[in-house]
């Protein structure tokens, strides 16, 4: 099997290592082995892109929307193929992944349109005579470092804006998911983009991440992942006053009140918590019920759980793939555990599968009788286990949907145009759906979470600007 590269300065390059990248759904196929980068490489990425950065950032916008507008037509057209290596390579379902490489494909395209509308003011002085324009100008340098749920979609939504500004990349994917990112990688060098505008590097986040954030040419880092890898990430960037942008975890409720349809309420529980096998930062972990409902809500989990088919992501039919590592794997059922010693009931799932191939299959767990304190309801999983926690009324159910840590998203099923309407004011949340999943969002509007989910400005849609642009005024006298 051949070796993928890194992309770097306009040519394909191999580092000093090589990993195998696996098949959660069977770990005896091998999807591909791909290169891993050292820091030298990292170093040599950032130094080319430094140079490149003052012509693609001069760029007119027709020439960044060209190098857009192929790259989203290119994948919309393989979406099939993308989808099923995204779904091989990560483990979700192939609707769900041919979804994504299809979001990924779209959000190239609105980047290319951004590109040709990128706005700026004109205002009089208080002066006599005096004009004033406020433009918007590239940052330069950026470093991208993106998770391994979304290989397609992330990567999507930070290397596409990143180019429509006019800034030069240098891209760092998760371990776990290589071949989606050599796909996009592979797409942009023939896209017509100039020689190291666009870098690929792939690797450990301990060495290639860490080199990247470090590194004193590069002016901004947008990061998604966990909350203690941001965290560290934050504090490097602001000790050389580097910009930053990290998404991070959620402990998404998603609030069900006696009056919610219950048929609504139950697909949005399954779909938010157990889709993609629950590995979505906007999951909806705390499923919050009140007592009027909630038998009947938890019976119908219990009952549609039974007919979910957990099997292979590429096999007809299957509803939730694999998790998508073995230590994720480790994690969840560690979790599971904890729920029960804390007391809560373990009402579905929660056991480790055997299929005919052997892959990370777990049956997703859902949690009666769990409270707000405990741990599973606390601290992010990541995984396909929901805890169910049941509240007097809606007042209660607000007050327990904003006690946590995170947020990300929120979400409500309830028939009453008015407590939506108080809990879309309320939650304390970036995202708030109702009637919806917490997951699932579109590509044109913005995308980001407040207190320990997100730092930094919004990302996706035309709130992408505020990360990828500096703004400069200038005053101009006759
Ligand atoms: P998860 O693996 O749960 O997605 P992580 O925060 O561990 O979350 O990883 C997200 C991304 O951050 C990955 O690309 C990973 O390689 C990278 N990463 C991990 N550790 C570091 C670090 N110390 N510095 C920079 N990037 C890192």
């Amino acid at each position: 099997m051949e070796t993928r590269a890194n992309f770097v300065d306009g040519a394909w390059v191999e580092g000093p290592d090589a990993v195998s990248d696996i098949n959660p759904s069977d770990i005896t196929d091998v999807v591909g082995i791909f290169s891993h980068a050292d820091a030298k490489l990292v170093d040599r990425a950032v130094t080319a892109a430094k140079k490149a950065a003052p012509s693609w950032g001069a760029s007119t916008p027709q020439a960044r929307f060209d190098v857009l507008d192929f790259i989203g037509t290119e994948i919309l057209a393989r979406r099939q193929e993308l989808g099923r290596l995204l779904a091989r390579e990560e483990g979700k379902v192939l609707p769900e992944a041919v979804g994504e490489v299809v979001r990924g494909g779209y959000i190239f395209k609105f980047f290319a349109g951004e590109a040709l509308r990128v706005p700026g003011e004109h205002l009089k002085s208080v002066r006599p005579g005096v004009e004033i324009d406020v433009l918007r100008q590239p940052i330069g340098v950026v470093g991208l470092i993106t998770p391994w749920n979304f290989p397609f979609a992330v990567p999507a939504w930070k290397i596409a804006p990143a180019l429509a500004y006019g800034n030069t990349v240098v891209f760092k994917p998760a371990e776990l998911v290589p071949g989606c990112a050599w796909a996009i990688a592979e797409i942009i060098a023939r896209s017509g983009i100039p020689a190291a505008v666009f870098n690929l590097v792939m690797g450990r986040g301990r060495v290639i991440g860490e080199t990247l954030v470090n590194h004193p040419d590069v002016a901004g880092i947008s990061f998604t992942g966990s909350v203690a890898v941001g965290r560290t990430l934050a504090a490097s960037c602001a000790r050389r006053m580097a910009k930053v942008q990290l998404e991070m975890g959620g402990k998404n409720p998603l609030v069900i009140l006696d009056d919610a349809d219950l048929g609504t309420a139950v697909q949005a529980a399954i779909n938010g918590a157990f889709f993609s096998t629950g590995q979505r930062c906007t999951a909806s972990s705390r499923l919050i019920v009140t007592g009027g409902i909630h038998d009947r809500f938890v019976r119908a989990m219990v009952e549609t759980m039974a007919a979910l088919k957990i099997d292979d992501a590429l096999a007809d039919g299957t509803d939730i793939g694999p998790v998508a590592d073995e230590g994720q794997l480790s994690k969840d059922l560690a979790y599971i555990d904890i729920g029960k010693q804390e007391g809560a009931h373990l009402a579905a799932g929660g056991t480790q599968l055997e299929k005919a191939k052997r892959g990370y299959y777990l049956s997703p767990a859902l949690f009666t009788n769990s409270t707000p304190a405990m741990r599973i309801n606390r601290e992010e999983i990541f995984g396909p286990v929901a805890g169910v926690i049941r509240v007097a009324d809606y007042d209660e159910a607000l007050a327990v949907a904003n006690d946590t840590p995170f947020g990300l998203s929120a979400g409500i099923c309830t028939s009453s145009l008015k407590v939506a309407s108080h809990f879309k004011e309320h939650a304390q949340a970036g995202m708030v759906m109702v009637n919806l999943p917490t997951a699932g969002v579109d590509y044109h509007v913005p995308f980001g979470g407040r207190k320990g989910s997100s730092y930094g400005s919004r990302e996706q849609g035309r709130y992408a600007i505020e990360f990828y642009t500096t703004v400069k005024t200038c005053y101009v006298a006759p």
